[in-house]
């Protein structure tokens, strides 16, 4: 097995013994590894540049104190600079609209987007006793509508009636005028994935949601798709406009790349993770957790 990466820091560091401030000889040997290590956790390469050279501003000519040794201070100063670009704050779910609060989910089809829409019902509604109604918009897969209603029926929580004929902007205006008319706190809309990213799945995420004017526009991804991931994020904040990120699968993925890749190119926060394929498995995102796991 690999030496975790603080252990390599360790190694490559800590034979210095020398006290005083850090060189940039020191800082260059250790950045390195750290780069490696960020590669290897599946960070994209330009993220992993931009993140080093961060550090290395940081990390030059700091004094390194008795109480710690080189390779434990730059251990450090490498965790805090990857919780700082993950996001400090764990940020959840913005409900602060008049109700009923629209949430749109957008992503592609397997990353989870479904199981996701009914997750964060569930949690709104045992956590935050909030009022919830789900609507599938996929008008080209009836199969996936009736997913959302059997997650739906299985967990308790309203789903919006299925009317055959309707375009995926009038089904999202339906679901709002229903969950105001019924007293829904929040509608969540699970918009129509595709199985890669094309155009016609941005038109209409993009007519949705000029459509349905969602307080949250959330992209869920899977983790374990690394750059895949990044460029979906990407396209689709350019597109459609994100307001946020769940990713999924993060059960699987032990190497949290992606979320700091993700993070780094659209500048939004990692909202939840899922972590099983089970309701109730979903959490809150912890920078400083996702820090230690590329950290290892
Ligand atoms: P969609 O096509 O994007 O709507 O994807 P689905 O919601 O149908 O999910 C596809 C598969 O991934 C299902 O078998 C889910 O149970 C599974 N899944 C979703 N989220 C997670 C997760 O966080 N971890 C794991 N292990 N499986 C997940």
């Amino acid at each position: 097995m690999f030496d975790s990466l603080s252990e390599k820091l360790g190694g490559i560091l800590d034979r210095l013994t020398r006290r005083g401030a850090l060189t940039e000889a020191d800082v260059d040997a250790a950045l390195r590894e750290v780069r490696r290590a960020l590669l290897e956790a599946d960070v994209a390469l330009d993220v992993a540049r931009a993140f080093t050279d961060r550090v290395k501003k940081d990390a030059v000519g700091v004094t390194v104190m008795k109480s710690v040794t080189p390779g434990q201070l730059v251990v450090k100063i490498v965790h805090d600079e990857l919780v700082k670009t993950l996001g400090s704050d764990s940020q959840t779910i913005d409900l602060n609209a008049a109700p009923p609060v629209a949430i749109m989910m957008v992503g592609l089809q397997g990353s989870g987007k479904t199981t996701t829409t009914a997750k964060i019902a569930k949690r709104l509604t045992t956590r935050q006793n909030k009022k919830v109604l789900m609507a599938s918009l996929d008008v080209r897969r009836p199969a996936a509508m009736e997913q959302l209603a059997v997650l739906g029926r299985d967990a308790e929580i309203d789903t919006l009636p299925i009317v055959a004929g309707q375009l995926p902007p009038q089904i999202a205006k339906r679901a709002i005028e229903a969950a105001r008319l019924g007293g829904y706190d929040v509608v969540l809309l699970d918009t129509a994935g595709r199985t890669t990213l094309d155009e016609e799945m941005m038109n209409e995420a993009a007519e949705v949601k000029r459509a349905a004017d969602p307080h949250e526009v959330l992209l869920v991804a899977d983790s374990l798709t690394g750059q895949d991931a990044v460029n979906l994020a990407r396209a689709f904040d350019e597109r459609v406009g994100l307001t946020g990120i769940v990713l999924t699968r993060v059960d699987g993925d032990g190497r949290g790349g992606a979320a700091l890749s993700m993070r780094a190119v659209t500048n939004k926060p990692i909202k939840l993770i899922g972590v099983g394929e089970k309701l109730d498995a979903l959490e809150e995102f912890d920078p400083s957790r996702i820090a230690g796991r590329i950290l290892g």
